[in-house]
């Protein structure tokens, strides 16, 4: 079911509960900012989830209520993410699903890192 991309936090999401160690996951990269993940159903050779360790619903609350530096650690958590993976060359795609349209599934903020192949076309038509 996709999420309204405001509103109350919910602690219980399931990224919470991987933020607090309560679910696995195979952890790629982690600071005191964010932690990398791979994606339990992967839709590309690599595919990394990207969340802040803050309590964000989405690109909406995060960008409007984060401080400075949580916005900042997050954005370097992504690229190191990347870099980590061996990504830069030949490339990746990043990705945020906002809000009910875009289908973001899980109310924690995440960006998603696709690579290992090439990408083709940026949407379905
Ligand atoms: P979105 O549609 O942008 O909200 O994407 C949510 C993503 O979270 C999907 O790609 C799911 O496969 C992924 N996901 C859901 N549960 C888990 C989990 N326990 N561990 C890793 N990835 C997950």
């Amino acid at each position: 079911m996709p999420v309204e991309a405001l509103g109350d936090y919910d602690p219980n999401n399931i990224f919470a509960r991987i933020l607090r160690g309560e679910i696995p996951s195979k952890r790629v990269y982690e600071d005191d900012w964010a932690i990398a993940f791979h994606d339990i159903n992967p839709q590309a050779p690599v595919h990394v989830l990207v969340i802040p360790r803050g309590p964000y619903r989405s690109w909406a609350d995060f960008s409007a209520n984060a401080s400075e530096a949580e916005i900042a650690g997050f954005v370097r958590a992504v690229g190191a993410t990347a870099r980590l993976l061996g990504l830069e060359e030949p490339g990746y795609r990043l990705l945020a699903n906002a809000g009910v349209h875009a289908h973001q599934e899980v109310p924690h903020l995440h960006v998603h890192i696709f690579g290992g192949r090439q990408m083709g076309a940026m949407l379905p038509r």
